[in-house]
């Protein structure tokens, strides 16, 4: 292999690894997981809300419970008023009766909204049942996906390593300073540090050289600089 030819090859390999970089970055795995993962993220904030609402209804039915078992001790309080025999006032029993009638309304007033307040923790606690399945199929798909985008991504590391290696044994072909020079070029060059001479115009920069630069170049060396762009400009011998 001649330097003309080296330095094509190590420009192929460098193009390809940047290509392999971009790859690698713009993999639509990628992004799916980013997708799926912001879903999980809005699903289990409708979770937390979901169960903060379980918890107020929690309390307040706990509420209601403690109120409800207070006033059936007051009940059997004065039930056992009236069953003792002590108390035998015929306006004081009738008293002990309409409070007694009075606590019983109030009860079943809030036992009324105890069931309501259970059927209602009931509905919450299916959706939260409900949520919580949604949040365990997201995360199985996320880890399918990133499963997925491992092994893509791997063939994708495994070609980055095997490009290095072969643009370093190419690199290490070259003659020192056109390695600098190719080096420098690739990075000020936006990764193309080599055009070649096809027809009247570098391959790199895609300008028409005039014809007596054109002359020059062709009776000149096999690597030249291309007048235009800067870049190393490869100089196909036959057309000496
Ligand atoms: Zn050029």
């Amino acid at each position: 292999m001649d330097v003309s030819q080296i330095l094509l090859e190590l420009q192929a390999r460098d193009l390809r690894l940047v290509r392999a970089h971009k790859h690698l970055d713009e993999m639509p795995e990628k992004r799916a997981i980013l997708a799926a993962r912001h879903r999980i993220a809005e699903i289990e904030t409708l979770l937390a809300r979901t169960e903060k609402v379980g918890h107020v209804l929690d309390a307040a039915l706990r509420k209601s419970e403690d109120e409800s078992a207070r006033i059936s001790e007051k009940i059997d309080h004065e039930q056992a008023k009236l069953l003792s025999g002590e108390v035998t006032n015929p306006k004081e029993l009738q008293n002990i009766s309409k409070e007694l009638a009075s606590l019983v309304k109030q009860r079943e007033h809030i036992d009324g909204e105890i069931l309501a307040a259970m059927e209602k923790r009931e509905a919450a606690q299916q959706q939260s049942d409900k949520i919580q399945a949604a949040i365990k199929v997201g995360r199985a798909k996320e880890a399918a996906m990133l499963a997925d985008f491992q092994n893509k991504g791997a063939e994708l590391l495994a070609e980055i390593e095997r490009l290095k290696k072969e643009r370093q044994a190419l690199s290490g072909k070259l003659p020192v300073d056109l390695r600098e020079k190719y080096t420098s070029l690739l990075d000020t060059k936006h990764g193309i540090a080599v055009g070649v001479l096809e027809g009247r115009s570098c391959t790199a920069c895609r300008i028409e050289l005039p014809g007596e630069r054109l002359l020059a170049l062709k009776s000149g060396p096999a690597i030249a600089v291309c007048p235009s762009c800067q870049r190393l400009l490869i100089v196909p011998q036959d057309h000496v």
